[in-house]
């Protein structure tokens, strides 16, 4: 089981080396050189023990060159953030046809925790095996900070690099990220937005001075060691809810989760439709059906995580849409990064669509189907999980739906408060945050200052 590039890419790199990678050499993103097709009874692993459908998953997609004790403890870690606190596949049924997954009983309460604490297990033992050493570097507007942090957390081979614009990720977010005490992790403020801290991150990628520390590499989402996390969950959730090929509606940001879903349906599982909803950042709902992809300026919403509006994931779809056409999807992604304003072909629109659909969800209704949630099922929901729901509504014909609930709504107070006109309930997991030591290097927006901090850093 080997993987290629989306552009072109054809020397095989093994799990491990895509892993490490990240990206491949000519700028695509790593695809399994073919899907495989499971030896096993997949229907009867989907509704068994979540622990062991994940170690079958990531050994079908060529994991166990890492080991079977690698497979073992990634799978019980991605096992301990997904089950609920009864320890139960978090599915909760709230209509006839209508299901809600609750991906967000790990560590940092969203569900950025399953591929996360996935993905290091696996990146130390990748780096057990060739002896090196690596250093993150991440930018982080709140989440995807947050889950590295608490994954990599002493980890053996790993030193991870955090920059957050200082001031203006919540506090809960920031607290999640700052008062774990790990020598091999950097928390940096900035004294900037968040593109300025990811400017500084690419900057660093590119920086030879750190490149001779050992390997440097970032934790974002076009890893497909993240995806992978994110597939199992899709099976166990369709098994559960005893339907035949329900359809899944994704809030969707960088579309890797919606990518996950495609991927279980790919392999053979339960998986029926997959609709990704998406906020007013709606580059992607409006490719796939208007054919138009347009860069635009992402603006900020109440579902902060998903204003994005250069979704990376993009390109692994328009690669199987294309019949894996390299030439095709390398035209499609060099112009959007040249021109910003790419006209896919009619047959490209037809295929994708025939994959995915999407749709656009207002902030209006985003705060409408929060309230409606609570009066009608009693359930307080986030910003994020109600752009999903309100597109589930939306889509309901009687088919079973299972809508992703990807964040809990205390993370995001201000928000549903206003919806509600009551503050969600904080659990246990963010009270206890308070009162902790916070560490901070705090710098100001200059590359320069980011340079020096991660060069101590990466030699100390
Ligand atoms: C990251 C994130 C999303 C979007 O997931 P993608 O894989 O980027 O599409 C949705 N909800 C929350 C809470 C997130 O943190």
């Amino acid at each position: 089981m080997n993987y290629i590039g989306t552009r072109g890419f054809r020397e095989p790199r093994t799990f491990a080396g895509a892993l490490l990678d990240g990206l491949a050499p000519d700028g695509g993103l790593y695809v399994p050189e073919t899907y495989p097709t499971p030896s096993f009874d997949l229907t009867a692993a989907s509704a068994g023990d979540y622990g062991l459908l994940t170690e079958k998953l990531l050994t079908l997609f060529g994991v166990d060159v890492l080991g079977a004790e690698a497979v073992q403890k990634a799978a019980a870690r991605t096992k301990a953030a997904f089950l609920n606190d009864a320890g139960k596949t978090p599915l909760v049924q709230v209509e006839d046809n209508l299901w809600i997954l609750e991906l967000w009983h790990g560590p940092t309460l969203a569900f950025k925790d399953m591929a996360m604490q996935m993905i290091a297990p696996l990146t130390d033992a990748a780096l057990a095996q060739t002896g090196e050493k690596l250093t993150l570097v991440t930018a982080t507007s709140g989440d995807t900070g947050a889950a590295a942090v608490r994954a990599f957390a002493g980890s053996e081979h790993v030193k991870l690099v955090v920059f957050h614009p200082l001031g203006r990720v919540s506090p809960v977010q920031r607290l999640q990220m700052t008062t774990v005490e790990a020598d091999n992790v950097l928390n940096i403020g900035v004294e900037g937005d968040f593109d300025d801290c990811q400017r500084m991150v690419k900057r660093l990628l590119g920086e030879e001075e750190l490149k001779q520390n050992g390997l440097i590499s970032s934790v974002n989402s076009i890893n497909w060691g993240r995806l992978l996390g994110q597939v199992p969950y899709y099976l166990a959730a369709a098994a559960a809810s005893g339907a035949e090929k329900p359809e899944f509606v994704v809030p969707t940001g960088n579309f890797g989760d919606a990518f996950a879903g495609w991927v279980g349906r790919k392999i053979g599982g339960n998986v029926g439709h997959i609709h990704a909803a998406v906020n007013r950042n709606d580059a992607l709902a409006q490719a796939i059906n208007t054919g138009h992809y347009v860069r635009h300026q992402a603006v900020e919403t109440a579902s902060v995580s998903m204003d994005v509006q250069a979704p990376s994931n993009f390109e692994r779809l328009v690669f199987e849409a294309s019949n894996r056409s390299a030439e095709g999807t390398k035209g499609v992604f060099d112009n959007f990064n040249a021109t910003g304003n790419v006209h896919l072909s009619g047959d490209l629109q037809d295929a994708l669509r025939a994959q995915v659909t999407a749709s656009t969800i207002s902030e209006e209704e985003t705060a409408q189907t929060i309230k409606y949630a609570h009066d009608k099922w009693g359930k307080v929901i986030c910003p994020h999980t109600a752009v999903a729901i309100a597109a589930a509504l939306k889509r309901n014909d009687g088919q079973p739906i299972i809508a992703l609930s990807t964040a809990h709504a205390a993370k995001f107070p201000d928000f549903v408060t206003k919806a509600l006109g009551f503050a969600p309930e904080v659990p246990e997991a963010i009270q206890k945050l308070h009162g902790h030591k916070e560490t901070i290097h705090s710098i100001r927006n200059d590359e320069f200052a980011a340079l020096e901090a991660v060069k101590a850093f990466a030699h100390g």
